[in-house]
């Protein structure tokens, strides 16, 4: 008898029929004698639609409060619709929103963070033997206000939920498969994974792969839950994203991820004295514009160049802000290319294993790839290439490190 947290996305959900089929796969795992708690998104294309209607309505300035009221009520059709389908079946389902469960959360609308959760009714029905539906992505801040967690956030609802009812795992269902070494759109030789560390699994998400909600999996590893990736269409495990293990070091490599939504902005001619970076990158981080890499040239004369990259919706907003200091600093030009894609290599088994970048460059060195940045974390390594090389890195680097074939 376990405690199974089950998170359907919208694609999960999208009609009548697949809310009938996961239907069966959640009376399934009842009858198989476990306690099972629903977490879902909305119908696919909902919220999409919802954020549609809050921006025309309001020119795009919705108030926070309002805007979290009309995209959280997605979720509260699709939760109704399953326990309504489940009761047909003969089980008895309850739906609960965030409030209600009292997932609560800071008052951040739009992007609030799940402070604590109240498990009390949830298991109390639990113990009444009844199938609990969650709404995901939503919450309650202390004042009672409705709060949602972010874009793709029913993940950090799920996960958030097993962990604090300390659930055996949570499986989230997806329409792929599991995670695989690569994007299998992009090259068909990837090869699904069996494990990934949750450490793995940041990266990659941060390399470009978006399989789960980084929020959600940096919840998992703080608490210890198993995550299990899997595909609502088929019987396949999927993918279990777990505490790093011995047969994680043996590979050196585990998946090659690839970004195309990164810019690249180059600052040329900054005088190189303290203070200077601070002026470029606050105004940025004051707008909440993430800034990934950055790599600053040896000075010469006095005189460094800066580069870095943003996210290609940041691009028009980090112009006016860096045109705004630019003067006062005494910047000479800035350069900005978003034509670029982040080509990044990751794996566990790189922190015991020499030689991973420099099989890297050769690789692209052989292929005549030219690398316009390079950074490093442990168990990752990043280079900026050209965006029309893509596919041709995310291949060569695959083959090279043997990724087809598990080890
Ligand atoms: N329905 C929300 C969204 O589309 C939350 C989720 O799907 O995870 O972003
Ligand atoms: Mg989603």
């Amino acid at each position: 008898m376990a405690v199974i947290v089950q998170k359907y996305g919208g694609s999960s959900v999208a009609d009548l029929e697949k809310i009938q089929n996961i239907a069966k796969r959640v009376i399934q795992t009842r009858e198989n004698g476990n306690d099972v708690v629903v977490v879902l998104s909305a119908m696919a294309g909902e919220t999409s639609r919802l954020i549609q209607m809050a921006d025309s309505a309001s020119g795009g300035a919705a108030d926070g409060r309002e805007y979290d009221v009309l995209v959280s009520s997605g979720e509260q059709v699709s939760i109704s619709l399953l326990s309504i389908v489940l009761n047909g079946m003969g089980h008895k389902a309850m739906s609960l929103l965030g409030h209600q469960v009292k997932i609560l959360t800071n008052k951040i609308y739009g992007n609030a963070r799940i402070l604590s959760i109240d498990t009390g009714l949830i298991s109390d029905e639990l113990k009444r033997g009844k199938i609990v539906v969650v709404a995901g992505f939503q919450g309650v801040d202390e004042d009672g206000n409705i709060t949602t967690l972010g874009r793709g956030g029913s993940d950090t609802s799920a996960v958030a939920i097993a962990a604090s009812l300390k659930a055996d795992f949570c499986e989230i269902f997806t329409d792929v498969n599991g995670v695989y070494t690569t994007d299998p759109n992009l090259y068909s030789k990837a090869r699904k994974l069996k494990k990934v560390s949750y450490d793995e699994m940041l990266s990659l998400a941060g390399a470009g792969a978006k399989v789960l909600h980084p929020r959600s999996v940096e919840l998992a590893k703080a608490y210890g839950v198993p995550v299990y990736v899997r595909s609502s269409f088929s019987e396949d495990m999927g993918t279990l994203v777990t505490k790093e293990d011995k047969d994680m070091e043996r590979e050196v490599v585990s998946g090659v991820a690839y970004d195309r939504d990164q810019a690249k902005i180059t600052i040329s001619h900054v005088p190189d004295k303290p203070g200077i970076a601070a002026k470029l990158f606050t105004p940025l981080s004051d707008h909440d514009i993430i800034v990934d890499m950055i790599i600053q040239n040896a000075s010469s004369k006095g005189y460094t160049d800066l580069t870095f990259t943003v996210s290609q919706k940041d691009i028009g907003e980090a112009k006016r802000l860096l045109d705004a200091v630019a003067g006062d600093i005494g910047v000479s030009r800035i350069d900005y290319d978003e034509n670029i894609s982040k080509i990044s290599v990751v794996g566990v088994g790189m922190q015991s294993h020499s030689g991973v970048a420099s099989k890297m460059f050769a690789v692209f060195a052989e292929e005549g790839i030219n690398i316009l940045m390079i950074s490093t974390s442990e168990i990752k390594i990043s280079c900026v290439v050209a965006a029309k090389y893509t596919e041709l890195a995310v291949r060569v680097l695959h083959d090279a490190f043997g990724l087809e074939q598990e080890n």
